[in-house]
């Protein structure tokens, strides 16, 4: 880090948590790594098929995907200049994010049925897995953690110029991981995934959003209003320009635990704008699953994930 540099424009360059919602807080993106750890793809024409994405807007996030060193390019066989994507360590270890996004959605969406269900082999327990603090083995919710929060940090994400011209053309043409739904207003969206990770971590006003976040009041309005109309966020009865998180805005703790756990691997030089604290035991949480049958472990290698059943068409 340069040393000259302002503390400004330090902490403008780097925001882990921010600069993981700007990679991952992506419907698209969310949707390639779900057909990855799903059913294995690895190829382009396969993920174009599945997601119907435009051809354009798909190399883009494959791009970013393989310049984040969450996938890596293969050569499909000697000399061919067609790669296959395969997720390197780093892409692997999204996968505890993804389960808990197809959790949220399986207990808190009415679509949530045609999400990917989690198996957990070791027992056969079908269903969403439970966070448990990875220091002393007790499960967690939010409630049960503290939340501190550098508020000098700046929240910068990618604006909505790219994010806008693929989502159209994206969702009239898609496949059921790419239509609209709750937890992708919530996360797959950079400066949604950005507000509600400031709500988490107990920002209410909009004032403070606004100086959290470098972000135009226009699409701050936007932003919130879309939260409340998915149920994420609230407006307390009275209250001037406050919101709040609502039951199924709070069951979002565990996406973020791991979004923020992935932000500390991608970035372990840098540290973060958030640390999340388990109160019980004071240790900071390393977030583990934990599966609601047997209390066991849930991981890659314990556990697997059952594909997407198509949607019937209406
Ligand atoms: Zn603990
Ligand atoms: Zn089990």
């Amino acid at each position: 880090m340069d040393p000259n540099n302002t503390p400004d424009e330090t902490r403008a360059a780097v925001n882990p948590v921010a600069a993981t919602l700007d990679l991952l807080g992506d419907r698209l993106t969310l949707a390639l790594l779900g057909h990855a750890f799903v059913s294995g793809t690895t190829r382009f024409t396969r993920w174009l098929e599945l997601t119907g994405a435009p051809p354009s807007v798909l190399t883009d996030r494959l791009n970013s995907l393989a310049e984040a060193g969450v996938l890596e390019r293969s050569p499909q066989s000697a000399g061919s200049d067609r790669h296959d994507y395969l997720l390197t360590e780093l892409g692997n270890a999204t996968w505890p994010i993804l389960v808990c996004i197809w959790g949220w959605q399986r207990e808190w969406t009415p679509e949530g049925a045609w999400q990917p269900d989690l198996v957990h082999t070791a027992c056969g327990h079908r269903g969403p897995a439970t966070i448990r603090c990875g220091a002393c083995g007790t499960a967690v919710t939010g409630a049960d953690t503290d939340i501190e929060m550098d508020a000098e940090a700046i929240w910068t994400v990618t604006s909505g110029a790219r994010r806008r011209s693929s989502r159209g053309p994206a969702r009239g043409a898609a496949g059921a991981d790419m239509q609209f739904n709750a937890v992708m207003e919530a996360i797959g969206d950079r400066w949604s995934g950005a507000i509600t990770g400031l709500a988490l971590a107990g920002t209410r006003r909009f004032g403070r959003f606004r100086s959290a976040l470098d972000i135009s009041p226009t699409t701050l309005t936007d932003r919130l209003a879309r939260l409340c109309a998915v149920e994420i966020l609230e407006r307390p009865a009275g209250s001037e320009r406050e919101y709040r998180l609502t039951p199924r805005g709070r069951a979002l703790f565990g996406v973020f635990v791991f979004l923020i756990r992935w932000s500390m691997q991608a970035f372990p030089q840098v540290p973060g704008p958030l640390q999340v604290l388990h109160r019980d035991c004071g240790n900071l949480l390393r977030p583990e699953l934990q599966c609601r049958g047997c209390d066991g472990p849930v991981n890659r290698e314990s556990a697997r994930i059952e594909s997407i059943v198509p949607r019937p068409h209406a």
